[in-house]
């Protein structure tokens, strides 16, 4: 079995080329729309767990790396208008090489005949257009994998043994069958695969970063829901 580790939202970088683009919006670069604050922290604190871990810290508001190529909401409102030749570029220098990585690693330890357990990190906004969310964790399988759902329930119960309050919630705020990179991998494949997207409430965080003691019983909690994998 591998852990390949992956955090798609983990900076607000504007590349150098593109600074133009953003001019005046810092405010949005900076909030949960620019990208997903706390989760290169959390990212970090689990990687030594991992056998790969690919990381991105460009905004993705550049290019949206949880997005398919077919994806509407692949490039947003500053990208989305300037011309393909433009557009080709973002995803060669931007796109292609965390999602290339990441697919040739899986690609790699499938084929070598290892189960692949990857754990896409991210973190969500506690409240989106009014509506106000109280869960702490989500979890986001596809309930048509069997395995995702048990290792979802694996880790969700291994968090609840550790700390009882914990609103740990499974597909929320999202559905993990949505458009995504682990529902890209797992058309990609059908076996041997099987992908989590963890999201944490940004409500947690403190100067950046999420509680140690938070950041121990997710941890801790990946760590057991693997030993019975
Ligand atoms: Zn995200």
């Amino acid at each position: 079995m591998k852990l390949l580790l992956t955090c798609e939202h983990g900076g607000n970088e504007v590349p150098p080329a593109y600074r133009a683009l953003f001019h005046g919006a810092s405010d949005v670069l900076r909030g949960h729309r620019g990208w997903d604050p706390g989760a290169m922290s959390l990212f970090r604190d689990l990687e030594p767990l991992a056998d790969a871990a690919f990381a991105s810290t460009t905004t993705r508001l550049l290019v949206e790396l949880n997005r398919s190529l077919h994806h509407p909401a692949l490039f947003s409102r500053f990208t989305k208008d300037l011309p393909k030749a433009v557009r080709v570029q973002v995803l060669e220098a931007h796109y292609r090489p965390h999602r290339e990585a990441i697919e040739a690693t899986t690609a790699y330890w499938t084929k070598a005949k290892e189960q692949v357990m990857h754990v896409a990190v991210h973190t969500f906004t506690p409240v989106l257009d009014g509506e106000v969310r109280t869960l702490d964790i989500g979890l986001l399988y596809d309930p048509a994998r069997a395995a995702e759902k048990r290792w979802a329930e694996r880790w969700r119960a291994a968090m609840l043994d550790i700390d009882p309050a914990l609103e740990v919630r499974m597909n929320r705020p999202y559905l993990g069958k949505a458009d995504g990179l682990p529902t890209h991998l797992r058309r990609l494949h059908r076996t041997r695969y099987a992908g989590i997207e963890l999201e944490v409430n940004q409500g947690h965080l403190r100067n950046g970063r999420f509680p140690q003691g938070l950041c121990a019983v997710i941890r801790t909690g990946l760590m057991r829901s693997l030993e019975h994998a």
